[in-house]
């Protein structure tokens, strides 16, 4: 798995974390998350991450971390889709959101 966060910020007691920048307004979905807590495995390779926050433009999110391998469960099923597709096979999986729908460049061939 690949993933890079945007930044790792150290506070003044010593705790490192991930702080994923996102340039929309609106809430923090599912999609971020999951993205920020592979940034989070990713960047545990080399930094003691202990923390993680999202920020869109008008909204923020701390993330739940846990253990590297309680991260791994909660996206697991997100890498196995990425294989899925890298070789070439259709997912048949979405994950509907009103807000998220509406801005879609999908959304008029979506088969939600
Ligand atoms: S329109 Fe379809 S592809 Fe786009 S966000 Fe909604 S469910 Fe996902």
């Amino acid at each position: 798995m690949r993933a890079k966060p945007d930044h790792i910020f150290q506070l003044n007691d010593g705790s490192k974390g991930v702080v994923e920048y996102k340039s929309r307004y609106g809430e923090v979905y599912d999609s971020d998350v999951a993205q920020t807590l592979a940034s989070v495995l990713a960047a545990r390779t080399s930094h003691n991450i202990k923390w993680a926050t999202i920020y869109t433009k008008n909204s923020k999110k701390d993330v739940s971390l846990g253990s590297d391998a309680e991260i791994w469960q909660k996206i697991k099923h997100l890498h196995e889709n990425v294989l899925i597709a890298k070789s070439g096979k259709v997912i048949n999986q979405y994950n509907p959101n009103p807000k998220k729908c509406a801005k879609c460049a999908m959304k008029l061939n979506c088969q939600r």
